[in-house]
């Protein structure tokens, strides 16, 4: 599936709910340019469009110099569908659903656009260029924490897209019956449980109640809460910052638990700003695996059932290409995706 072209040149765009990423890349040298601009919602969807697009042109122009242009990759906000491109009720992106993103680019752009949701851009960059080029596995399950949680799949090198598109959407798992509300309708996903946004509100609602003297101390100081700040609180002995982590690693072991007991895959990554608290969270991620996936307790590294598995068993592990993973995966979308498996009929 992977086409090797030395000296092709494609765009990636990080779509996001606050900003636009947009970056020239080419195999043999990498990120050439990339440029931010703010997200224009107030403007509309056609007006974001229009702005990405003329940043698009700009960096074509400045770039392309001689080089086969293979074509501009995105990674959007989800739900997506697909074949079709458009977006359906994006909590990011008000005011976009139904949008129909795809064609709106290619008939600005004229030219081909490969559309994936920013989860499955960030596990193809894991598989290509981190973790799983590194480990040499060819199949991974990715989560990816940030203001949601996104999930992609990627099974014997092709991403995985279900049969509408919206395959991989473990952020929407149940992980307490009872837990608060998600965007999606439904109480307690992981999304709400485990997500920066989670990490924040547990915050929020501790501080409130005046039951974390730390942390209402913090709010005192006038200080904003985010996950970042939470994390820095913990690894200066707050317990009630390392209590927030700790319940976001048993959140996420108990989704995993149940993803490694159906997929059996060699590699999990955990993706997002959140991730980079790998050791506050770990710990609980870890327990749960070995309490609730017989298949973890078989197959981790060193075990009985891992002997032959690539990798030297089944992974966990945090990502290696951080916050850049869902630029680098829309730049690198054109040369592995050019034909979804669904549309090779
Ligand atoms: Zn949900």
């Amino acid at each position: 599936m992977a086409m090797k072209n030395e000296q092709a040149l494609t765009i990636g765009v990080d779509l996001g709910g606050t900003n636009l990423r947009i970056a020239a890349y080419a195999p043999d040298l990498g990120v050439l340019n990339s440029v931010s601009l703010r997200t224009r919602l107030e403007a509309g969807p056609l007006a974001v469009v229009d702005d990405m697009c003329d940043a698009i042109i700009e960096l074509i122009e400045e770039h392309q110099q001689g080089r086969d242009l293979i074509g501009v990759g995105v990674g959007s906000p989800g739900p997506l569908e697909l074949p079709a491109g458009r977006l359906h009720h994006p909590p990011n992106l008000p005011g976009w659903d139904g949008f129909p993103l795809l064609a709106e680019m290619e008939k600005r752009l004229q030219r081909p656009v490969v559309l994936e949701s920013d989860a499955n851009a960030a596990v193809l960059a894991e598989y290509a260029l981190g973790l799983g080029k590194q480990l040499g596995i060819d199949s991974l399950c990715m989560l990816t924490l940030g203001t949601g949680v996104g999930n992609g799949i990627i099974l014997n090198g092709k991403l995985w897209h279900g049969s509408t598109g919206m395959g991989g959407e473990a952020g929407h798992m149940t992980v307490y019956p009872d837990g608060p509300v998600c965007g999606c309708g439904n109480t307690g996903c992981l999304e709400v449980c485990a997500s920066a946004t989670a990490i924040v509100n547990a915050a929020e609602r501790l501080a409130k109640n005046g039951k974390a003297s730390g942390l209402s101390a913090l709010r005192d100081k006038g200080a904003v809460f985010t996950a970042q700040s939470i994390a820095d609180a913990a690894q200066q002995g707050d317990p009630d910052a390392k209590r927030i982590f700790a319940e976001t690693g048993t959140s996420l072991g108990i989704c995993l638990a149940g993803l490694i007991n159906i997929l059996n895959l060699p590699l999990y990554v955990i993706g997002g700003g959140v991730a980079n608290s790998w050791e506050l969270l770990s710990p609980t991620l870890f327990k749960e695996l070995e309490r609730r996936s017989y298949v973890y307790a078989l197959t981790a590294p060193g075990r009985a059932a891992s002997k032959g598995m690539p990798g030297g068993g089944t992974q966990v592990l945090p990502a290696k290409l951080g916050a850049e993973a869902g630029l680098l995966g829309a730049c690198i979308l054109p040369m592995y995706s050019a034909k979804p498996s669904w549309a090779s009929a």
